[in-house]
């Protein structure tokens, strides 16, 4: 427990106030990703801030705060992807290698693949992407009906992927947790319309994240199929370098494009810039590709079996989080998307025996005030009851992590009209509310 008992034995409170001294946030200031690793800003903060512990390259603790911020945005996802119809299920991460065999990615994959093998020396791989699972379970389904279409099902599990260059935190893992969604429909026609659907989906997400990315045409790699499009945050340590029209909506990945690269190919006249994004979902029209080889079929309106058209959507869950907290903190903090803070409020209360001890109760009352009245509160606010600590240290910490919102609760709170100083961390800005009991 990370928490300590309500103050009061009387008092109706149904919470106990959640103390930083409690929470486990272990902050290493100095040492940062393994020896000789990449780092970048995102993945130092990360681990000053105890959000995140490396173990080995590419492998990394989710620590407690950095848990609650993903189950934050899990939740947005959960929300927008079953807002189009999506359903969640959960595949095997332990995949059979003869799924992989029929698709022939078993040995497409090459080394990004983890191979392995059971006591009865079968082979399996980690699930790095679900094509075949997902595939293989709807053709085992022989009762699916064209009534049943469009049908999204979707899984938020971990990926496993030998990266050759692991590096940046949580940006580029070997092990990370990724959105997956997959379509099914009866027509091509169909197909391209939840295509539509899921990107107008993930446009909507990024927008309530704040996040202000950029909807690029891309290459279909080894996913295949015939339209492609990534969702790309502009970052300078991007690795993916992006061309957008100055003239025209076009913009695409470098990597769609053989020649013609700085003259716009669909409007003829604008100029393309180049800038470089952090690839943070994808979606692909896959057609029949897997369908096919997998016997993936429907029973069409004339009672025939018919090949089901497939989509693929792919969010980075993990590399989300990683990749807001590179482009919106600052050198010295961490700022989040105001929905995925890990908690939205810290409380601060005088330092101990300084003159205005009094003012500690009432920070006590204000933490749990703040709870009862605003419910999106509830569990999201702290106190930070290190008290030996001055404020200017408390505070330097809590920019450090990015409440969105620090409370100071000091000379001003034993006032005759109590009050106390909020500060917008987002926008770096305070302003003084008085406290009315
Ligand atoms: P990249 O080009 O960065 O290697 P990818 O094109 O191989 O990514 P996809 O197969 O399209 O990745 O997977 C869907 C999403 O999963 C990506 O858009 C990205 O957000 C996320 N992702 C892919 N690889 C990683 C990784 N190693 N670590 C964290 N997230 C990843
Ligand atoms: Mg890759
Ligand atoms: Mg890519
Ligand atoms: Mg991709």
């Amino acid at each position: 427990e990370h928490v300590a008992a309500p103050a009061s034995p009387h008092s109706t409170r149904t919470r106990p106030t959640l103390l930083v001294s409690r929470l486990y946030q272990p902050s290493n200031l100095r040492d940062v990703g393994l020896p000789g690793e990449m780092t970048c800003r995102s993945q130092r903060l990360m681990q000053q801030a105890g959000l995140i512990h490396p173990s080995s390259p590419g492998c990394f603790y989710y620590l407690p705060a950095t848990v609650r911020s993903m189950e934050k945005l899990v939740r947005v996802i959960d929300q927008e992807m079953q807002g189009i119809g999506g359903q969640k299920l959960d595949m095997p991460s332990l995949c059979s290698a003869d799924l992989w065999k029929t698709s022939e990615r078993w040995d497409l994959m090459g080394k990004e693949l983890f191979r392995l093998k059971d006591r009865h020396e079968v082979d399996y791989c980690l699930g790095p992407t679900h094509e075949e699972a997902v595939t293989t379970l709807i053709a085992h389904q022989t009762t699916l009906s064209y009534r049943q279409l469009p049908l999204l099902l979707y899984q938020i599990t971990k990926k496993f992927r030998d990266e050759p260059k692991p590096k940046f935190g949580l940006l580029r893992g070997k092990e990370f947790y990724m959105k997956d969604m997959y379509s099914f429909d009866m027509s091509e026609e169909a197909a391209y319309q939840t295509y539509e659907s899921v990107c107008q989906a993930y446009t909507r997400l990024f927008t309530r994240l704040g996040l202000r990315c950029v909807q690029v045409q891309a290459d279909t790699g080894n996913i295949g199929g015939k339209l492609s499009h990534e969702f790309q945050l502009p970052a300078d340590i991007g690795e993916d370098r992006l061309l957008v029209c100055g003239n025209c909506s076009f913009s695409a990945n470098v990597e769609t494009l053989t020649s013609d690269r700085c003259r716009c190919p669909q409007c003829k006249t604008g100029t393309l810039v180049e800038s470089r994004g952090i690839e943070v979902g994808h979606t692909f029209y896959l057609g029949k590709k897997y369908s096919y080889v997998f016997s993936a079929t429907f029973n069409n309106p004339q009672n025939k079996y018919s090949v089901a058209e497939m989509g693929c959507y792919g969010l980075g869950v993990t590399r989300i989080l990683a990749a807001a907290i590179e482009v919106m903190s600052t050198e010295e903090g961490i700022r989040w998307p105001g929905l995925l803070a890990p908690y939205q409020v810290c409380v601060l209360p005088p330092k101990k025996g300084s003159k205005v001890g009094e003012a500690a109760a009432l920070a006590e009352d204000l933490v749990h005030s703040l709870s009862e009245t605003l419910p999106h509160l509830r569990g999201e606010v702290v106190l930070d009851d290190r008290t030996q600590m001055t404020i200017g240290k408390r505070l330097k910490d809590a920019s450090r992590l990015g409440y969105p919102y620090v409370i100071v609760v000091g000379q001003g709170a034993v006032e005759e009209r109590p009050r106390f100083e909020v500060i917008c961390q987002q926008t770096a800005t305070s302003m003084r509310k008085h406290l009315y009991r």
